[in-house]
């Protein structure tokens, strides 16, 4: 069976002091988690290397950058490069989420950049894909969703692939409460699974987790996740909610 992955994406939130007691919590829950999962936590750069020491001991606990710089290093004045999370043990990165496609003109070009630079310093990309409103509207999210892939993603080598997570997001339901029916995640995460199997082989589709990202809380989480092809969450809001993220992370497959 594909990994199973509960992701925190803390965003924007949380004082150094709040960020430990929320860690801490999810941690002391000691959730039995299914064979082959794994439960990540996206968090603020200057909560990285706390966050990778609290989850030192736990074996499918990991943590995620939120962000990196698509260069290397260089004269490029407040941003994070691979490089120097790898030097801090950082196995994860967000790629390609919606809010920093928007508010930080983030393109398809950009992001292949990031995961190149990423996958150079071993590590692994959780690439954010998903539709805004008027597209889901106009009935078009799947070429939509397939251009980004195409973009961003299929330049690479079948072992570069392997070490790709994918985020379904639909950019209408991020923060807004308004969730995909399990009927649409599906739908969606299946497309993914048979582009991907066009490009590369149905053996390697079937090995990507894709995870779907949208208003997913304790109540809907159990529905969402037992979808065939829905392979975890990418949790914003209710992951810094210790009781909702628990949940979710019982609910995984
Ligand atoms: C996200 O930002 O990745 C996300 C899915 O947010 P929310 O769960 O709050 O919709």
């Amino acid at each position: 069976m594909r990994k199973q992955i509960a992701a925190a994406n803390w965003k924007m939130n949380c004082t150094y002091q709040q960020a430990e007691k929320l860690l801490d919590e999810v941690l002391q829950s000691e959730v039995n988690l299914s064979y082959g999962s794994e439960v990540i936590f996206a968090v603020p750069f200057p909560y990285l290397i706390m966050a990778n020491s609290e989850v030192a001991d736990e074996p499918n606990y990991s943590v995620a950058a939120q962000n990196c710089h698509q260069k290397k290093s260089g004269a490029y004045t407040g941003e994070v490069s691979a490089e120097m999370l790898r030097s801090i043990a950082i196995s994860y990165c967000i790629v390609g989420h919606s809010e920093r496609r928007e508010y930080f003109q983030e393109t398809n070009q950009a992001l292949a950049e990031k995961i190149n630079v990423c996958l150079e310093h071993d590590i692994s990309p959780i690439f954010c894909c998903g539709e805004p409103l008027t597209v889901r509207e106009a009935a078009k999210q799947n070429t939509y969703v397939e251009t980004q892939m195409i973009e961003s993603l299929f330049h690479l080598s079948e072992t570069q692939l392997k070490k790709i997570i994918i985020a379904y997001e639909p950019i209408w339901a991020i923060g807004t409460g308004k969730t995909a029916s399990t009927q649409q995640a599906q739908e969606m995460h299946a497309f993914i699974r048979s582009i991907l199997a066009k490009q590369y082989s149905a053996e390697i589709a079937d090995e990507i987790p894709i995870l779907y990202g949208g208003s997913m809380k304790a109540s809907n989480a159990p529905e969402l996740l037992a979808s065939p092809d829905v392979d975890g969450g990418l949790v914003g809001g209710a992951s810094l909610i210790a009781k909702e993220f628990i949940e979710i992370m019982k609910a995984l497959k």
